[in-house]
C-alpha cells in the first residue's frame, strides 16, 4: 500500500497539475472516448501505455485473457457485456480492440490446466475460450502452440462480439468497427490482425 501512495504522491505533484485543465473538463463535459480497449488483467499489458493514452481516450475493460462471453442476457452477473454495452450503446465508441498478449496465463491455463487455488471462477471463465485451443491444436503450423491459441482466443473473442445484436448492427452500419490485436511482451511490439486471418507487426 505504502508504494501505491507513493505513487499517488507523484501523481498529485506531477501528472495532475499538468493535466488538471484536462481532468475538469472531462468532469464538466464527460467523457467521450472513440475506443474501447478489451484487454487481459496481465499486470504487464497496460493499453494506455502501450497506446500513449492520456485521460478520456481510451474506454477499457480488462479480465483474465481478454475474452468476451457469447451474448446471453441472462441474470448472470456478466462484467464484461456490461462494460461492452455501455462502450457501444451509451458512449457510441467508433472502434473496439481485441488485444491478446504473449505469456497469457490466463490462456497458459486453458491449455495446461487451472491452478487447484483459482478453480471457483477462473475455469469456468477461461472455458470460454476452449473453441481457439480446439483451433489452435487443429492447426499445428509448427508455430508455439502458445502464440498460437492467444491469437485464436483474440479470434474468437472477435466472433463472439459479433453475436451482441446491437453490436452486430452498428457494424453493419459502419458506426463501429473491430479489431483483433497481439501484444509481445519482451518486445513491446503489437502485432494487428488482418483479413487474411495472419497477424502482422504493427507499423512503428
Ligand atoms: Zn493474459
Amino acid at each position: 500500500m505504502e508504494r501505491l501512495l507513493d505513487g499517488y504522491r507523484r501523481f498529485r505533484a506531477g501528472a495532475w497539475p499538468e493535466r488538471r485543465r484536462l481532468f475538469e473538463a472531462l468532469a464538466d463535459a464527460g467523457q467521450a472516448p472513440r475506443a474501447m480497449i478489451l484487454s487481459c488483467a496481465d499486470s504487464r499489458v497496460d493499453p494506455g501505455m502501450i497506446f500513449d493514452a492520456g485521460p478520456g481516450e481510451l474506454f477499457v475493460v480488462r479480465n483474465v485473457a481478454s475474452l468476451a462471453p457469447p451474448y446471453a442476457p441472462d441474470n448472470a452477473y456478466h462484467g464484461t457485456s456490461a462494460a461492452l454495452e455501455f462502450g457501444v450503446r451509451v458512449l457510441l465508441v467508433s472502434d473496439i480492440l481485441v488485444m491478446g498478449h504473449a505469456l497469457c496465463g490466463g490462456i497458459r491455463a486453458l491449455r495446461e490446466g487451472v491452478p487447484a487455488e483459482a478453480g471457483d471462477f477462473v475455469a469456468s471463465w477461461i472455458r470460454i475460450a476452449a473453441p481457439a485451443l480446439r483451433a489452435s491444436l487443429a492447426c499445428d503450423d509448427g508455430t508455439d502452440p502458445q502464440l498460437r491459441c492467444e491469437q485464436e482466443a483474440v479470434k474468437l473473442t472477435l466472433r463472439n462480439l459479433m453475436t451482441f445484436p446491437w453490436i452486430a448492427e452498428r457494424v453493419a452500419e459502419g458506426a463501429l468497427r473491430l479489431h483483433g490485436a497481439h501484444f509481445d511482451i519482451r518486445s513491446g511490439a503489437l502485432r494487428l490482425l488482418g483479413d487474411d486471418g495472419a497477424f502482422a507487426q504493427a507499423p512503428g
